[in-house]
């Protein structure tokens, strides 16, 4: 990693990948705000992830946007960059970058299992990978998703007389919570806080089903009972969610599978919903890129670069400041 420093700058070419801080050039791998910041004077990303980042920060948070799509190469002087899809939200990708014949590739977020809200993940070999690692400790397993919105089903046919709000982050959870209700046979209206609105008008402007979705509007007095209402985590926590009688609290999360993290947000239904690679997956791509070393940047590192050390790849952790996972997953 000569040409790249551990803030995944990439010296040939001053370009950052990522930049918590406004840089000269960003390549941007996804629209969440841990990776995505305002202030660039040039950005380079897919057209999904420009369009998200003017939905959140408006239209002038870069000076230049130029768009890469997918599986397509660009060459910066002597460096090749092309954009694999990272699975993890829409637009979302791995950055492989490549220089004097050595291919480094930068994940991103990223979830290896299918999800209708994007492209699915596509696997890039390459000499060495640099990982995110959220989940990256051997007990979380992450439970197939369409069990998990059984679990939500079934919970809506039990307590008919209690409006169910789900907390999900706006960007990719609450759109993928929408679309896993659909594919269950799920076609009754899903109310949603006025803060995810714009994201998920964006989702269905690309194509993505999300079926009739209307904004709660707690002036008109309605009887929510029984309805899905989907809002950020915060706002269940305030006091927008007290407007509704004696809701089920559920979440949408990867944390959920740690039963004290749900009890402390008083989380009645916990929903294991991820959109980041748990354990086996990690693991699973790191074996298959033939990487020969790892590192990586993001969440729990020591498990994976002891996991790396047992099987003969070097691997090193690489702290990155600012980096924030509450409401992201
Ligand atoms: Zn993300």
């Amino acid at each position: 990693m000569k040409w790249i420093d551990k803030n995944l700058h990439i010296k040939p070419i001053n370009t950052h990948i990522d930049p918590y801080k406004p840089v000269e050039n960003a390549i941007i791998t996804h629209g969440h705000a841990d990776h995505a910041k305002p202030g660039h004077k040039n950005v380079l990303a897919t057209s999904e992830t420009i369009e998200i980042m003017k939905i959140r920060y408006g239209e002038n948070c870069a000076e230049n946007f130029q768009i890469l799509p997918t599986n397509q190469s660009l060459k910066i002087n002597d460096v090749l960059i092309k954009f694999f899809p990272a699975g993890h939200i829409l637009g979302s990708v791995q950055v492989l970058t490549e220089y004097k014949g050595e291919k480094i590739n930068f994940t991103g977020d990223y979830k290896t299992t299918s999800d209708q809200t994007c492209k699915d993940f596509e696997p890039v070999k390459c000499h060495t990978l640099v990982t995110e690692a959220t989940f990256g400790l051997p007990v979380f397993q992450h439970p197939n998703e369409n069990e998990e919105i059984k679990k939500l089903l079934k919970s809506i046919n039990l307590f008919s007389e209690r409006p169910h709000l789900v907390g999900v982050y706006a960007l990719g959870k609450a759109q993928r919570v929408i679309n896993l209700l659909r594919q269950q046979g799920y076609d009754k209206e899903i109310f949603i806080h006025g803060s995810l609105e714009k994201l998920c008008e964006y989702y269905q402007n690309n194509n993505i089903d999300l079926g009739r979705i209307t904004k709660v509007n707690l002036k008109k007095k309605k009887d929510y009972n029984g309805e899905i209402i989907l809002a950020p985590p915060s706002a269940i926590k305030n006091i927008w969610s007290r407007k509704f009688e004696d809701p089920i609290i559920c979440q949408a999360s990867g944390w959920m599978s740690i039963k004290q993290r749900a009890k402390q947000s008083l989380v009645e239904l916990p929903l294991i919903i991820s959109d980041h690679a748990d354990w086996n997956e990690l693991t699973k791509y790191i074996k298959f890129t033939d990487a020969e070393n790892v590192y990586v940047t993001h969440g729990r590192e020591e498990a994976i670069v002891h996991w790396c050390k047992m099987n003969n790849i070097n691997g090193l952790a690489l702290s990155l400041s600012g980096r924030d996972d509450e409401e992201q997953l």
